[in-house]
């Protein structure tokens, strides 16, 4: 039995889902041909620790950095290192705050620079999937229809799904109960009711679903060494309609940067 988090716990989670959103902004802003993912890394941890929060990533289980910088056909958990942007390269930075006792956990793929209209595709669906999964996330609902509506979407354009990782419950704890896989089934799965908070975060590749880990124990690539993209909002589970707590907002409609 998962219980549904209280209105004054979802208010935590929102104040930390705000910054999170706020501080990949501020990524975004640093991203650049040029620029190395530590830069990015030293921005986030700078942003979030400025507004009283702590990067919940750092340290977490041994991981060595304050964010996720995961370039190109790394599909997750990538070390920020002097790895130089260059144009045409993706960067999905996932971030993590701890504030107030709760938790902050999104996560947005960056162009950088002008990038191929395949590559462009795969950013656009993978959100897009990402959008379709917080759609099916209403009060009635079960987790396989957020996994159905996120792989039927991306399976649609050629792309796929990896299944080694999946979005998680979010409140105290970063990854709590359930488990929200990117694939799935209509009608299985963990039943959704009003007030459970949800990290959905699709990571979807340009060809196979096959990856494999990185020597150094945390970053996933894909297997044919194609680019993965990876999408991450945290959400309240609602009657109706699903309620967001983070956002890109503050990304795509600052009016300054178009990603
Ligand atoms: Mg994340
Ligand atoms: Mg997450």
């Amino acid at each position: 039995m998962i219980k549904p988090k209280t209105e004054e716990e979802i208010e935590l989670l929102r104040e930390n889902a705000i910054l999170v959103s706020k501080t990949l902004a501020e990524v975004g802003k640093a991203v650049a041909p040029g620029v190395t993912t530590k830069t990015l890394n030293k921005v986030a941890e700078t942003f979030i620790r400025d507004h009283g929060a702590v990067p919940s990533f750092l340290g977490f289980e041994g991981f060595p950095a304050a964010i996720c910088a995961s370039v190109n056909d790394v599909v997750v958990h990538g070390f920020p290192s002097d790895y130089v942007l260059k144009e045409g390269d993706i960067v999905s930075t996932d971030i993590g705050t701890l504030y107030k006792g709760y938790n902050g956990d999104s996560c947005y793929t960056f162009p950088v620079g002008e990038v191929s209209a395949e590559t462009r595709k795969l950013l656009d669906v993978t959100k897009e999937s990402l959008y379709r999964g917080i759609a099916a996330a209403v009060a009635g609902a079960r987790v396989g229809d957020i996994g159905y509506a996120v792989q039927s979407y991306a399976e649609s354009f050629g792309f796929s799904v990896v299944r080694e990782l999946e979005g998680h419950g979010i409140g105290r704890e970063m990854h709590e109960n359930p488990g929200v896989p990117n694939y799935g089934r209509p009608g299985r799965g963990t039943h959704l009711v009003d007030g459970m908070v949800l990290c959905i975060e699709p990571m979807i590749n340009a060809g196979g679903k096959a990856v494999y880990l990185d020597r150094n124990g945390w970053s996933v690539h894909t297997a044919d060494r194609k680019y993965a993209a990876h999408y991450e909002l945290t959400i309240v589970v609602r009657k109706g309609r699903a309620e967001q707590l983070s956002t890109f907002d503050f990304i795509e409609k600052d009016g300054t940067i178009k990603f």
